[in-house]
């Protein structure tokens, strides 16, 4: 049993890489048997839960989306807010109620919240029934602990590593479009984030095996990858390489579409934004968190850049990349933000007039230097000003949206809209969501639409075959 330890986890003591390669195969003892995987928080949760269902089906197992005829239940967790802490605490009560009823089956908790200390805690002294907690640095433990007779909980977490994997047999969502990790972990400790925790220190992917896997997914069909990374932009330091050079490389590869998240504003060079202005196959999108606009919670926060180098990066970007959409995240009531420094923030929105943004109402993480700070907001003014915010950041998203009314835009098309099964659903180059009407033959492709109606969250659109709606 190995658990997990916060103090271990922000340690940062070596530079030296280890490079894995995975080449394990193991016995199909699940053949017959189903699986059922709920994935919570970012994108990199998402793409580790293609690599667990790799795992799973190398055991023998089938997808499910039943809970009820699963014999593995995994949750693949996230622990950056509250809310995704209780969704996953409230969704065990539903597997503690399964496992009553069917012993045999496994329980079996993987991702961010696996290492917390004061999770685990919880997990063993109250959620008995859970059979196997995995961390995110030994995810490749998962299929030893699925063929082991297990006779106790088993708990594997291991806090720090200097490992970066290679060889995952990803199970991918999509055909079209792909995630590709380009490194692991985070360095910059802003004061509120639990990640550099959770994921470890900043770990590059050698640049030939990135290219590698682009170049067999262009082979396999796929038309868009997106470069994945907690801070895509400090890829390569660590092994003498960098972000414009990766992406130059990728474009090269002559993918048809290439994007990546997430990128911090302090190390955005001015090699990055010549090289996304270069190359057509890089999609004029970024996304750029500020967090807040006030100087001085950027600093509590530290996050290392002032209001005034937001802006100016923000600017260059603007002006050297043609149609680039920007989008942002920010944070309302840090610890001691004051209606002044709010009013900051609202000032940013009103000057970058952002594409879109994701807004939160600041939650506490045991364990960071944030959740022992005096914060006297209540929670009825965080509240109140995340509606102010909201309503700011809505009303310039659908102007931005409200440009392309009527225009011919290029959207790849991912599939059949889950709302409307009449219609397809794809993304522009500027990453904007368009519902289009069209047949299911333009799936996987890259086609001309006229846009017909602009919401704040999304657009409406008709395909038009050879320039001509049909
Ligand atoms: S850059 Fe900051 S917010 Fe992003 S993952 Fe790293 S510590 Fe967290």
């Amino acid at each position: 049993m190995h658990l997990p330890n916060l103090d271990e986890a922000k340690k940062r003591t070596s530079k030296n890489n280890i490079y894995k390669n995975l080449t394990e195969n193991y016995p199909k003892a699940y053949v017959g048997k189903k699986y059922f995987l709920r994935t919570y928080g970012c994108q990199m949760n998402v793409h580790d839960s293609e690599a667990i269902r790799g795992y799973l089906e190398m055991l023998g197992m089938e997808n499910t989306t039943n809970i009820e005829e699963a014999t593995v239940i995994v949750l693949n967790t996230c622990a950056i807010r509250e809310n995704a802490r209780d969704k996953v605490i409230g969704f065990l009560g539903k597997c503690k109620y399964l496992k009553k009823n069917h012993p045999d089956i496994k329980i079996v908790i993987a991702g961010c919240m696996s290492e917390q200390p004061d999770v685990i805690d919880d997990i063993m002294k109250n959620h008995k029934y859970v059979d196997i907690v995995v961390g995110t640095h030994n995810l490749d433990d998962l299929p030893k602990l699925l063929l082991k007779d297990l006779k106790k909980q088993e708990i594997e977490v291991f806090s720090n590593s200097d490992e970066v994997i290679e060889g995952f047999n990803y199970v991918r969502d999509s055909k079209i479009a792909a995630w590709v990790n380009i490194m692991f972990g985070c360095d910059k400790f802003c004061t509120y984030c639990i990640v550099p925790y959770t994921r470890g220190r900043e770990r590059s992917r050698k640049l030939e095996n990135i290219i590698e896997e682009v170049k067999s997914l262009k082979r396999d069909g796929y038309k868009e990858v997106t470069l994945l990374g907690q801070n895509v932009n400090a890829y390569g330091k660590d092994i003498g390489t960098s972000f414009s050079t990766l992406l130059e490389e990728v474009a090269k590869t002559g993918i048809e579409r290439i994007r990546f998240v997430t990128s911090h504003p302090w190390n955005f060079t001015d090699e990055m934004i010549n090289v996304i202005a270069k190359y057509k196959n890089i999609m004029p999108y970024i996304h750029l968190p500020i967090q807040s606009g006030s100087n001085n919670i950027l600093k509590k926060m530290n996050r290392r850049y002032t209001k005034e180098e937001y802006l100016e990066l923000f600017n260059k970007m603007k002006k050297k990349i043609p149609n680039v959409a920007i989008t942002t995240d920010i944070i309302v009531g840090f610890p001691g933000e004051s209606d002044e420094d709010f009013e900051e923030t609202l000032d940013v929105v009103e000057k970058c007039q952002f594409d879109g943004a994701y807004t939160f109402i600041f939650s506490k993480r045991e364990g960071t230097p944030a959740a022992l700070m005096k914060d006297n907001t209540s929670i009825a003014t965080k509240e109140k000003r995340l509606q102010r915010l909201n309503e700011l950041v809505n009303y310039y998203s659908n102007k931005s949206n409200q440009k392309l009314l009527h225009k011919v835009v290029e959207v790849l098309i991912l599939g059949e809209s889950e709302k409307d099964s009449k219609k397809l659903y794809g993304y522009t180059d500027t990453m904007k969501l368009v519902n289009v009407e069209g047949s299911k033959d333009i799936i996987g492709k890259i086609v001309k639409v006229k846009i017909t109606d602009a919401k704040s969250f999304s657009l409406d659109g008709k395909y038009l075959e050879e320039g001509v709606e049909v």
